[in-house]
């Protein structure tokens, strides 16, 4: 940490800016107390990582705070230093009695304060929930920014996101976007577009903004701006076609089974058709191939239907708990079955009379993989 409280409640900010010779001097003459557990502190100099307070080893202190890297210290340091320059009067880890939380930064934001989590190790679903609810109960905005260390890059355009990621995203902003930042970078990295391919690999558009170009306002508010890719996708596709898969998840063995009963076909030469990306398609947390699957056997199974009756069917998924939604959202869900209906008849799979859809294209037969990336080709290419 950077705060610590010293004789008569004063507090020393290290984020300010001391130089080491003045620390040590600092040291002899005071002692330090964490501000929420009142217990005492070592004050650390450091070379390597930046000056900074420390429990002792055996205290245990009531706030849950995040083993202080380097990584997580500089970047509290340098995001300090950015409100300070955008003039939103940074407080350093302020200890908010009332619901014992200390986040990393408060902001004045005008109407409303913002507290700002710099969050680089691991955080589960239901402490970013409980700190999330403490802030807004004091009427305090948290913003939650994810150290760049766990920003996991793949190839093709895709980033391994994991349910740490995505409770970041929250739902309440609509398509939902990642926030990171970077000290070693001193950049914030944007990622939007997300559209799942697998639960934990995610087709996505990164923008990568430095520091002291960005201003608050604009990473808050921004709208997307970079544009979608689907070379990636088509790549990804094809490796998904070719390389073998150790592991598969039950959702993606239960698809697997039906379109083998079906069409006799196995996962890898599953229809062109169940791998499109659509945008609202982030709101299913199964694989992609999973939830157009459903709906692809729902096509198949009649000569002809409405979008209300795939909608309606798809509900039916979600109550059953064949599908999953990642926010309580059914009108998203919804939203996503009009995007992929919408897709496949644009891409000639459905002749649409009135707003009855009838499907143009006869069941799969097994095919071979010539024709099947052909068929990729049609409708993954730009
Ligand atoms: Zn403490």
């Amino acid at each position: 940490m950077f705060s610590a409280m010293i004789e008569g409640g004063h507090l020393i900010c290290l984020a300010d800016g001391y130089k080491a010779d003045e620390l040590k001097r600092i040291r002899k003459e005071h002692v330090f107390y964490c501000p929420a557990c009142r217990q005492q502190l070592d004050l650390k100099v450091g070379d390597i990582r930046l000056h900074h307070f420390a429990h002792k080893p055996d205290s245990v202190c009531p706030v849950p705070h995040e083993p202080e890297s380097r990584y997580h210290l500089k970047g509290k340091q340098l995001l300090y230093e950015w409100f300070k320059k955008e003039g939103l009067s940074p407080v350093v880890e302020p200890y908010l009695k009332q619901i014992r939380q200390r986040p990393d930064l408060l902001v004045d934001g005008g109407e409303r304060k913002i507290a700002v989590e710099f969050q680089c190790a691991n955080l589960n679903n239901t402490e970013y929930r409980q700190r999330s609810a403490g802030f807004l109960s004091l009427g305090i905005d948290p913003f939650w920014i994810i150290g760049g260390n766990r920003l996991k890059r793949l190839s093709n355009g895709f980033f391994q996101l994991s349910g740490f990621h995505w409770q970041f995203s929250k739902g309440d902003v609509m398509p939902p976007r990642l926030v990171f930042f970077c000290p070693d970078q001193k950049a914030f990295l944007i990622l939007e577009h997300l559209i799942p391919f697998l639960t934990n690999k995610t087709s996505a558009s990164m923008r990568f903004l430095p520091l002291q170009q960005t201003k608050l306002y604009g990473l808050i508010s921004l709208k997307s701006r970079s544009p979608l890719q689907f070379n990636g996708w088509k790549r990804n596709v094809l490796s998904f076609r070719t390389i073998p898969r150790r592991f598969l998840s039950k959702e993606s063995k239960q698809i697997a089974a039906l379109f083998y009963e079906r069409f006799h076909i196995p996962l890898p030469l599953f229809p062109s058709e169940v791998f499109l990306p659509v945008s609202s398609g982030y709101i299913f947390v199964q694989p992609v191939y999973v939830w157009q699957g459903y709906l692809y056997l729902f096509f198949m199974k009649r000569p002809s239907f409405r979008l209300q009756s795939a909608v309606a069917y798809t509900n039916q998924l979600i109550r059953s708990n064949r599908l999953k939604l990642r926010w309580n959202k059914r009108e998203k869900a919804a939203d996503a079955v009009g995007e992929y209906v919408r897709l496949l008849h644009e891409k000639g799979f459905f002749i649409k009379e009135k707003d009855v859809y009838f499907p143009r294209w006869p069941a799969p037969a097994e095919q071979r993989l010539e024709e099947l990336l052909k068929r990729d080709a049609r409708y993954f290419s730009e």
